[in-house]
Parts: structure tokens; C-alpha cells; sequence
């Protein structure tokens, strides 16, 4: 039977890495992308079951309860979980999917699918990951300053991923992901995280 390849992303909140999987996308057309579940209220712009499936608290302790996530974590106050089903079912079909989690959760992936693939981003510097997170106005000032003190924690978890980035030109950072899927998609290349 072909196996899939799970690719995990990480990185600190603002770094870019929704921006980067927006713009590989196109590249990969076969690619699946994992969609989570949340208890974070929807940002503009943002479509339920697309972005995320935005869920109560109370639903989401239920789906907990059944057994319904690979993996769940609260990250900066809210909860986020990966529906376990879509990713056996493309790692067992063979299909190549995304999964965008914090580091915590990735750690459960990586116990639960030896093969899964890892892949950090960083962002330049701290000044910038600060910037960038102010200048996309989403959060609270409260949201932002509790996102950077968890930047610090997760940077130093940078090491378990087979695969680091530096998110400093978009376009660069776009074809070095896009360099890394590839290659990662070669038979025979599956090495832990
Ligand atoms: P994340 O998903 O990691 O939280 P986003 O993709 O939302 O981060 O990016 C945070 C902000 O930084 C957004 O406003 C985005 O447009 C901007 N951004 C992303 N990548 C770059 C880059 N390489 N250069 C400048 N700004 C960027
Ligand atoms: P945001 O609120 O900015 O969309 O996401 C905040 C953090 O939660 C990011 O690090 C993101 O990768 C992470 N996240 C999103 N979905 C999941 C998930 O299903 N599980 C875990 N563990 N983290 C998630």
C-alpha cells in the first residue's frame, strides 16, 4: 500500500506561515491541508471550514471526549485540534498533506507518525516577528505580547524539525519551501521529522 507524506509547519505566531502555505498552494494542487479546529474566535476574512472549523469550547471538549484529535493544545487561551481521520486516511492513500500546528502539537505528531516530515519557520529576527504581528492588526496588545513570549519558548524547540526557514524575503522563503515538499516527496525519503 503507498504511503503519504504528513508534512507538520511550524512556527511563532506572526512568522508567516499562513502567508507561505497561501502561496505554495498553487504549486502542490494534489496537496491536501489539514483543517483544524478551534475555539479562537474567527479574524476577518476568515470562513469557517476553510480556515478553521470554529467550534465552542463545549464542542470541542466533546470532540475530546470521543477521540476525534490526533492531537489537541491550548495555545495563547484557546484550543486547537487535529481531526485525527483526514490524516491516516492521506497518509495510507498516499496523498501528501499539511498539517499547520504549534510546536506542542507537532511533538504528538511526530510520537504518532514516525514518517511525518518537519518544517520550522523562522522569522528574521524577534523585531520583526513584533512588527509583522502588529502590522497584520489582528490581535489585542495583550494577544500580541503573550504571542511573542511564546516565540521565545518555541524558537528554542526549533531543533526537532528536520527542516528550518528563514521567512525573511517572501519570494525566497516560497521557493525554498516549495524546494523542500519536493524533494521530501521523493520515494525513499521519509526520515524522522
Ligand atoms: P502566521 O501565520 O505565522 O501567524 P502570517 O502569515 O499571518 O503569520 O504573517 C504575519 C504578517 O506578516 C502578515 O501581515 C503577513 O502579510 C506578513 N508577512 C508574512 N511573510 C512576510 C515576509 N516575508 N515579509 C514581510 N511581511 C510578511
Ligand atoms: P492562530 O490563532 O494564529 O491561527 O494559531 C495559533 C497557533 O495555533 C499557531 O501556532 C498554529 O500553528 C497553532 N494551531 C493551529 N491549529 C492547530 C492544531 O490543530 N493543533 C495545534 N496543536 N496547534 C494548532
Amino acid at each position: 500500500m503507498p504511503t503519504g507524506v504528513i508534512f507538520v509547519i511550524s512556527a511563532p505566531s506572526g512568522a508567516g506561515k499562513s502567508t507561505l502555505i497561501d502561496r505554495i498552494r498553487p504549486l502542490f494542487p494534489d496537496m491536501l491541508y489539514s483543517i483544524s479546529y478551534t475555539t479562537r474566535a474567527p479574524r476577518n476574512g476568515e470562513v469557517n471550514g476553510v480556515h478553521y472549523h470554529f467550534v465552542s469550547e463545549d464542542q470541542f471538549r466533546k470532540m475530546i471526549e470521543v477521540d476525534y484529535f490526533l492531537e489537541w493544545k491550548q495555545v495563547h487561551g484557546n484550543l486547537y485540534g487535529t481531526h485525527a481521520h483526514p490524516i491516516i486516511e492521506a497518509f495510507e492513500s498516499g496523498r501528501r498533506m499539511i498539517l499547520d500546528i504549534d510546536v506542542e502539537g507537532a511533538k504528538e505528531v511526530f510520537k504518532n507518525i514516525r514518517k511525518a516530515v518537519g518544517i520550522f519557520i523562522r522569522p528574521p529576527d524577534m523585531e520583526t516577528l513584533e512588527k509583522r504581528l502588529r502590522l497584520r492588526a489582528t490581535e489585542s496588545e495583550e494577544t500580541i505580547r503573550l504571542r511573542i513570549a511564546h516565540a521565545v519558548e518555541e524558537m528554542r524547540s526549533a531543533s526537532i524539525f528536520k527542516h528550518t526557514l528563514v521567512n525573511d524575503d517572501l519570494e525566497r522563503a516560497v521557493q525554498e519551501l516549495a524546494s523542500i515538499i519536493r524533494a521530501e516527496s521523493e520515494p525513499g525519503n521519509g526520515t524522522p521529522h
